[in-house]
């Protein structure tokens, strides 16, 4: 069968090798080629088609359009505006599509946060750890059982169903910093509206704000020196974080570091729920 340049081309993209005669010979080959193959009373005879292949056409470069972002980096984008409007389900979403900051790039899983969305009691920590970034869940591993455990003395459970005996647990950072490196504080700036949005719509009775980093967040509008004052100044006092009282404790991390302090996170939980009791919620 004839084929033409064309469909020759085309079966060579299929990855189906196209036999045909060679186009031409060098001079010395063709002639041999001619004196051996021409019978001896002199008539044309048929040539038999060469075994190599017909190189394939070379063919001029397409050039490709630039990509506005180099492959594997994600540019950052802006927080949605209407953060402020959203419900639970909307911010979890926006949350976890969220590329406003570079810790997008190397998380496995956002951590939104976790329990009872009616919940009177909030637990902020820090920003996801490993562990955290890999389950999607704040507080897991050693410290979440720790946290776990030091709820239980309170009567609260991160998985209860009754209100009044549930908490919810949230992250100021909802992606994990590489190798477990301090939050940026521009990473912090980016995504305190998402906290925020979650403190609107969880309207908690108490805010246990866990490690300098929570405490920080929480607390730098009402206390604009915070960055510099030591944690331990901060605690055994009420603050306050857009109308809802907030007792400063340890993050469980460092207390399985320093077990001598367990105590005092002690004395900081009993503060937060006499407060739930003047309250008359607890
Ligand atoms: S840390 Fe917060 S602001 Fe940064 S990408 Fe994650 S959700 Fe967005």
């Amino acid at each position: 069968m004839e084929l033409d340049a064309r469909q020759r081309a085309m079966l060579e993209e299929m990855g189906i090798r196209v036999w045909t005669p060679m186009a031409s010979a060098p001079a010395d080959e063709t002639a041999l080629a001619k004196s051996s193959l021409r019978p001896s009373d002199g008539s044309r005879a048929r040539v038999a088609a060469p075994s190599s292949p017909v190189e394939r056409p070379v063919r001029a470069p397409v050039p490709m359009a630039a990509p506005a972002v180099p492959v594997g980096v994600t540019a950052p984008r802006a927080l949605p505006t209407d953060i402020a409007a959203m419900d639970w389900d909307d911010l979890e979403a926006v949350v976890a599509g969220c590329q406003a900051c570079g810790l997008c790039k190397s998380r496995k899983n956002t951590v939104f946060g976790v329990g009872h969305r009616q919940a009177r009691w909030l637990i902020v920590g820090e920003a996801p750890g490993e562990n955290e970034d890999l389950q999607g869940e704040p507080f897991v591993g050693q410290a979440g059982k720790l946290l776990d455990n030091m709820l239980k003395a309170l009567g609260l459970a991160r998985g209860a169903d009754d209100a009044a005996r549930a908490v919810y647990i949230a992250n100021v950072l909802k992606c994990r910093p590489p190798g477990n490196r301090n939050p940026a504080p521009e990473e912090v700036l980016q995504c305190e509206p998402y906290l925020r949005r979650q403190v609107a719509l969880l309207q908690p009775r108490i805010i246990l704000a866990m490690g300098r980093f929570a405490v920080q967040s929480l607390l730098q509008h009402s206390l604009p020196d915070v960055a510099t004052m030591p944690l331990g100044r901060l605690r055994g006092q009420v603050h306050s974080y857009e109308g809802v009282p907030v007792v400063v404790s340890y993050h469980p991390a460092y207390l399985l570091r320093t077990p001598q302090d367990k105590a005092k996170a002690w004395d900081d939980l009993c503060l937060a729920q006499s407060l739930m009791f003047d309250a008359g919620t607890s």
